[in-house]
């Protein structure tokens, strides 16, 4: 790009298209940077259930490309790149996003750069990972076809995932600290509903993922009774949250104290021009609504910015 962009998005899940949707509707010059594939964790999904206007549920994939589809199909320009660091402007813009090779300037900027999945931190964890142990049920599911999986976690992704995989694997262990699931009432009915295929270890974690080349089985431990045991498996899926990926704009923006952006209702950041939408900001329900929420907040906002700019700079006649 020569030229500055009125709107460098950073990220191309459903906050980011829905920001590109909206920018581009209000006649912005709009970039999306996205570092892998559009779509992020919602392309991962495999049945979208609660996305209105869909009754039927739909797949994670054909949503976000559908979003992406739309959002070029209105001019939005896509470029991969990795972003590394943000320098907001003092003096209102452009603002400067420096990537791996090179930098882009945006007159506003929209960070909608999402999550990822936390890890457990225990022994074995990032010595198997990839090699039994996943995150993503959708991609490695059939791997387990007729086998035993251990499912760490007691939220949505962990109940919706379980459920997922018992398509392929032959036993499902759910793992839970607690001896209550967090996951919403539809999802844990769906669980339950499956009978024998999955087990439940209520109050009770991982300590260990075992096996030399392969996952082989967990060593857990029931947290109320401090009893150990040893429980043979093929692999371990782990859903224990989500952290933000903001390590590159913590300079740039306030953060709360899990790294997650701060804004106002108008999705507006500490940095003037800089807006953040989806995951990646702090609020009290992340989902693929409320994440396209977001993005048409931001997008909204962050032309308002740039026509309050336009204006100024117009009241204050020409220069020289
Ligand atoms: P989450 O709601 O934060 O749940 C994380 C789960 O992991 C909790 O059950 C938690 O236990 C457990 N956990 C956390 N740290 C742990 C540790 N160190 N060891 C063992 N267990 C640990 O995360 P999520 O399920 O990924 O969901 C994230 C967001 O996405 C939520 O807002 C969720 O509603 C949304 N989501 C929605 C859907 C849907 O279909 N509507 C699907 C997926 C995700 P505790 O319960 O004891 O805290």
């Amino acid at each position: 790009m020569d030229s500055d962009a009125d709107v460098l998005i950073i990220g191309a899940g459903p906050a980011g298209l829905t920001s590109a949707i909206y920018a581009r509707r209000a006649g912005l010059e709009t970039t999306v940077l996205e570092r892998f594939v559009p779509g992020g964790q919602a392309a991962l999904t495999d049945a979208v259930e609660n996305y209105p206007g869909f009754t039927e549920p739909v797949q994670g994939l054909k949503l976000t490309e559908a979003m992406r589809q739309q959002a070029e199909g209105f001019g939005a320009d896509f470029q991969t790149a990795e972003v590394m660091g943000l320098e907001p402007s003092p003096t209102d813009g452009p603002h400067a996003v420096l990537l791996k090779d090179g930098s882009l300037r945006g007159r506003a900027v929209i960070i909608a750069s999402g999550a990822r999945h936390r890890r457990l931190g225990i022994p074995g964890e990032d010595r198997l990972w990839g090699k039994g142990i996943s995150c993503c049920a959708q991609c490695d599911g059939m791997f387990y076809r007729g086998k035993r999986v251990v499912v760490v976690g007691g939220g949505d992704t962990a109940v919706k995932e379980a459920v997922f995989l018992t398509r392929f694997a032959e036993a499902i262990t759910v793992v839970h600290r607690r001896d209550r699931l967090r996951a919403t009432q539809a999802l844990q009915d769906k669980l339950f509903a499956l009978g024998d295929q999955v087990h439940v270890a209520w109050d009770t974690v991982v300590e260990e993922i075992l096996g030399a080349d392969g996952v082989t089985g967990v060593r857990l431990r029931n947290v109320r009774t401090g009893a150990e045991e040893q429980l043979d498996c093929d692999g371990v899926f782990i859903y224990v949250g989500f952290r933000p990926n903001t390590e590159a704009f913590r300079e740039a923006v306030e953060t709360d104290e899990k790294g997650y952006i701060v804004t106002d209702e108008a999705m507006a950041t500490s940095a003037a021009g800089v807006f953040a939408a989806g995951d990646c900001r702090r609020k009290i329900l992340r989902q693929i609504v409320t994440a396209c929420g977001d993005g048409a907040t931001a997008a909204f906002a962050a032309e308002q910015y740039l026509e309050h700019q336009r204006l100024d700079e117009d009241n204050a006649g020409p220069r020289g």
